[in-house]
């Protein structure tokens, strides 16, 4: 039996999460600076920007963070030099945040949502076509939006503690961030069989020995009675056939061994499905499979 490994998820990917950290830069180096009341701080962060969007014209395909970035800051750039206007050194809380709503909607109403395009760095090809995969991150692109203007009002409000409550809420929304796109999966596939009621009453023992009956060794039948197992359930598997495993089997005819069916196991990458089974039935990484 073969394993098909997703060759290019399978290889170490920078982090979807650092790469937005990263993509903040200019952002934070503007606050800063901004605050110090220097106005270099909205050059800096141009020239940072300007090194985020490049390899993005290159590509001729633009995150709409680091666009807007770049567009705001040579905006900054040209009203305080040129037109020598102070207003996005004075208020650059406010007019920052604002300009991150703004892209954090635009993302969401061009259905591209900003942290789908950094998604996509931590997840393989085959996950971005999944209807989950595009609701978490426009929920998470939404939590942002939210905390964008929430923090642009803070700005506009001229809260004495708004740097306090404005990086509480930045340090809400990285956490969310991290903890949703690893819990919500599991929500999302299971919804439709919540609809049920699947619980054994263990305090009242039924007649029989099992709490489960599977009827069928195939490979389904063997990880469904394994994850009852691992889950307390008393299981029994009957199989008609003399051997377990259904068309994920061999059988041997004059030496030679031949497979019942399977002979590739996809989703064996780093966030695929097998890999996920696997761990949760508590199979060690590299002696799953036996080569034969
Ligand atoms: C030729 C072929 C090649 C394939 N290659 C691949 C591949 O490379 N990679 C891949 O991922 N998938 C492959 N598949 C698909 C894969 O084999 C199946 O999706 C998977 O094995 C199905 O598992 P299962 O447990 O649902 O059913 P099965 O494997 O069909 O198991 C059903 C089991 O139930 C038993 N059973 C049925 N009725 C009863 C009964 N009344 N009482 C007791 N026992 C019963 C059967 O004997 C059998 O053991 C292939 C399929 C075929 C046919």
């Amino acid at each position: 039996m073969g394993i098909v490994r997703d060759t290019k998820s399978s290889r170490k990917i920078p982090s979807g999460m650092l790469y937005i950290l990263f993509s903040f830069t200019p952002w934070v180096v503007y606050w800063v600076i901004c605050g110090m009341g220097s106005k270099m701080g909205v050059v800096i962060p141009l020239a940072i920007s300007l090194l985020l969007v490049i390899p993005q014209i290159h590509k001729k395909d633009f995150n709409s963070m680091e666009l807007f970035s770049f567009l705001y800051f040579s905006t900054a750039t040209t009203a305080t030099f040129i037109f020598n206007l102070n207003i996005f050194v004075e208020k650059s809380g406010f007019l920052g945040y604002l300009t991150l709503f703004l892209m954090a909607l635009f993302s969401l109403i061009i259905k591209k949502p900003f942290t789908f395009q950094v998604s996509k760095r931590d997840y393989p090809e085959i996950y971005w076509k999944e209807k989950s995969f595009l609701v978490i991150n426009n929920i998470i692109t939404g939590v942002w939006a939210v905390i964008f203007i929430a923090n642009a009002t803070i700005f506009l409000l001229n809260e004495t503690s708004a740097i306090i409550l404005s990086n509480t809420l930045i340090a809400f929304g990285i956490t969310f961030s991290i903890v949703f796109p690893l819990k919500a999966p599991a929500y999302f596939a299971t919804k439709e069989f919540r609809k049920y009621d699947w619980r054994v009453n263990l305090t009242q023992k039924p007649k029989g020995e099992y709490d489960v009956i599977i009827v069928g060794s195939g490979i389904a039948g063997l990880t469904c009675g394994a994850l009852l197992s691992k889950r307390g359930y008393k299981v029994l598997v009957l199989e008609q056939h003399h051997k377990v495993g259904g068309y994920c089997s061999s059988f041997e005819r004059k030496d030679f061994v031949f497979n019942t069916g399977v002979e590739n196991v996809s989703g064996l990458w780093e966030k695929g499905p097998v890999t996920y089974l696997l761990k949760e039935l508590g199979f060690e990484e590299g002696r799953t499979f036996r080569k034969e």
